[in-house]
């Protein structure tokens, strides 16, 4: 194809000598114009930053375009959904599902993946997690049969007897807070103690600056005060 495209144009890059092949030739983007393009496929880059990270890595060392290169190849090739709770894992199973000491009887249920390392990050939750892969959105044609719902009630289902609970830790948007509801509804009869994330006062914020509902959603969820601190 370039050595076509070579043999259609003028040499020292004139127009092409073919208008009919050579327009479509001479419309191809460049390498450099084709980095921005994908790179502006990305979210929260517009072009402005695409061009800015284009020319960084084009002006750095070779080497870096080429490690960067093989680690998009390397996760194109390895990585994958884990089968089990939908996080993303370059194993067979994710480290967390295969981890003995992880909580069995406790589900996290997040909206994307990379709230795992959100949660997870905090170093305060031990048990398994479900990933639904988004949230029900009508308006954008997101309904229950888009996310992974099935898989998650037939998780709830196989936790062995005993206490156990999912934890529905969707974001408190509209559509989270819609997911949250049809969840509860669907886990409601299945043995199970449905709970969600406490909502209130970002930790170092001034009160004054909160907003009336967030306020409000602090109150309700108010708790005893403990004297041991927890
Ligand atoms: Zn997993």
């Amino acid at each position: 194809m370039d050595g076509h495209a070579r043999a259609a144009r003028r040499p020292g890059g004139g127009p092409p000598l073919t208008p009919g092949a050579g327009q479509t030739r001479y419309s191809r983007v460049s390498p450099f114009e084709g980095l921005t393009g994908e790179l502006r496929r990305l979210p929260g880059i517009g072009a402005k930053t695409a061009l800015r990270l284009a020319y960084h890595l084009v002006k750095g060392p070779k080497e870096d375009i080429r490690r960067l290169a093989r680690a998009l190849a390397e996760v194109a090739e390895r990585v994958h959904p884990c089968p089990r709770c939908g996080n993303y894992c370059s194993a067979e199973i994710c480290s967390v599902c295969r981890d003995p000491s992880r909580n069995g009887s406790v589900i996290c249920v997040v909206e994307e993946a990379y709230e795992v390392g959100a949660i997870e990050r905090t170093g305060r939750f031990g048990g398994l997690f479900h990933v639904l892969g988004g949230r029900l959105s009508p308006l954008d044609g997101v309904g229950p049969e888009e996310l992974h719902i099935g898989r998650l009630v037939e998780r709830v289902s196989e936790m062995d007897e005993g206490p156990k609970e999912v934890i529905l830790a969707t974001n408190a948007s509209v559509e989270g807070e819609a997911t949250a509801v049809y969840l509860e509804e669907l886990l409601r009869p299945l043995a199970v103690r449905v709970t969600r994330l406490a909502r209130g006062i970002p930790v170092g914020s001034d009160l004054e600056y909160v907003d009336g509902t967030t306020i409000a959603e602090a109150l309700a969820g108010r708790r005893e005060v403990r004297g041991d601190g927890a």
